[in-house]
């Protein structure tokens, strides 16, 4: 991949039909979608595009049809309870008196049911099997194709229990559409011979996919650029101007833009922005971490999830990324020494002779976290020409082609390939949201 473009002094040349605020996987895909619909499109992005201030940039760019498991499922609060006993536990909650969190667990816990799990489930399957049509499609061409690899992956299981209920979960799992399938211990050796499991048992989704993170992301951005997409970068937002349902005017340190729509697509800041507007969003950043470390001899060749003690693993030609832990510690970004040595030791337990020479990055970023795990995708419902796509949380690369392709529905009036309906922006009311009916 080549370099990133030099950033722009000038400033912000014309008001375009729709304003996104944020350059992330979200926003590109947003802003993808709005121009082939034939709008004029500008992207402001606080940061470079594909800088690590975004959470598209060192995640482990998992696509396809694994992993639309919601966070909420029964089981989790007695699973998170024992994990927050254990500082290198893939979990965390740093105990603290704030409304927004309380506000997200309570929702949070709600769903946690069978039922709702369910829901979810089907409803973030077909976003992602969308998505992967989308990607497919876009990466056939030459710019995109190297960041683009399709070649299944496989899900590892340490302990017996483990194993047992990765199998229970494959019928639902293929009624809905996911390929997966039970491995014997030959057919894992002979998929993966370089690497050496201790694992209990094995699945694996022919779907499997990936998308080589950040590079994809700077790659697009380039694409976009070539269609007609302004892209403006280091340029934040940092207020609005309203008259009556109307955002009628967008501050950013690079002077005022007037756009005819506006979409909020800021990751996890998106919470912040939209306060601005008070729109309340129940959203709450999960810090995960990756470590890319130069890629040993006897690396897996395709993706793995090593289930149980939740870790990614991300082979990226020359370097082998390693991707996991939940923490619910705000905008904290500091990086755990412990919790990355949790991940160093998970990998160990699963592939203990795997030969870790030299450390290239460690990083970390904030998943966009909303307590159903369904995204936010739709109008901002008191206002005309305002739309929020953000939430996206643990699988954003892997939802937001579709979702980038439902919010240029939505905005252009067209009839929705999805049904908009889950990812409804006001679907959990909120003070700020309360304030603003109340004010009318
Ligand atoms: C360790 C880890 C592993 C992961 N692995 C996977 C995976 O394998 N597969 C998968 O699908 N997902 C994965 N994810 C999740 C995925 O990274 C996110 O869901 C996705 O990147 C969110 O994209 P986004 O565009 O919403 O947010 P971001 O990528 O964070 O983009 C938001 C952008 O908005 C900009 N911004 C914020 N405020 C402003 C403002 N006021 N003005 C202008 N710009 C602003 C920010 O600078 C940022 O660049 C992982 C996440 C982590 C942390």
């Amino acid at each position: 991949m080549s370099a990133m473009p030099p950033p722009s002094a000038e400033p912000l040349r014309h008001d375009p039909d729709v304003l996104v605020i944020g350059g992330g996987i979200v926003g590109l895909f947003c802003a993808y979608h709005l121009r082939l619909g034939g709008s004029s499109v500008t992207v402001v992005e606080r940061g470079p595009v594909g800088g690590p201030q975004s959470c598209s940039y060192g995640n482990t760019g998992f696509v396809g049809t694994h992993g639309a498991a919601p966070l909420a499922e029964p089981g989790v609060p007695a699973q998170g309870l024992r994990w927050l006993l254990n500082p290198e536990s893939p979990f965390s909650i740093r105990p603290r008196w704030d409304g927004e969190l309380l506000r997200w667990l309570w929702h949070f816990r709600r769903a946690c049911n069978d039922e709702d799990a369910k829901a979810a489930f089907r409803v973030l399957v077909d976003m992602k099997k969308r998505s992967l049509e989308i990607l497919r499609e876009l990466c056939a061409s030459d710019g995109l194709a190297s960041a683009f690899t399709a070649q299944g992956m496989v899900l590892a299981f340490r302990t017996p229990e483990g194993f047992e209920k990765g199998c229970r979960s494959v019928p639902q799992a293929v009624e809905n559409g996911v390929p997966l399938r039970v491995l014997g211990p030959g057919e894992l050796r002979a998929l993966e011979p370089d690497a050496e499991f201790d694992v209990c048992g094995a699945l694996y989704n022919e779907e499997g996919a990936y998308l080589q993170v950040p590079g994809f992301v700077v790659e697009f951005a380039r694409m976009l650029r070539g269609m007609g997409v302004e892209i403006r970068e280091r340029t934040e937002v940092v207020g609005f101007e309203v008259a009556g349902r109307t955002v009628e005017r967008v501050r950013t340190t690079r002077g005022d833009l007037r756009p005819h729509e506006t979409v909020i697509a800021a990751g996890t800041w998106s919470a912040e922005c939209a306060r601005k507007l008070d729109v309340g969003l129940t959203l709450q950043p999960a810090k995960g971490y990756s470590v890319t470390v130069k890629a040993p001899r006897n690396a897996p060749r395709r993706p793995a999830l090593l289930s149980e003690g939740k870790v990614a693993l991300m082979p990226l030609g020359e370097r082998l990324r390693f991707g996991g832990t939940l923490e619910l510690s705000g905008m904290d970004d500091t990086i755990s020494r412990r919790r990355v040595e949790g991940i160093l030791r998970t990998v160990r337990s699963y592939l203990p002779e795997l030969e870790i020479t030299e450390t290239l990055e460690t990083w970390s970023g904030f998943r966009p976290c909303t307590p159903d795990s369904l995204p936010f995708v739709g109008r901002a419902e008191h206002y005309r020409n305002l739309s929020v796509a953000c939430g996206h949380g643990h699988i954003g690369m892997g939802l937001a082609p579709a979702g980038g392709r439902l919010i240029a529905q939505i905005i252009a009036g067209e009839q929705p390939d999805m049904d908009p309906a889950p990812f409804r922006v006001g679907r959990y009311g909120g003070r700020a949201a309360r304030r603003l009916r109340l004010r009318r």
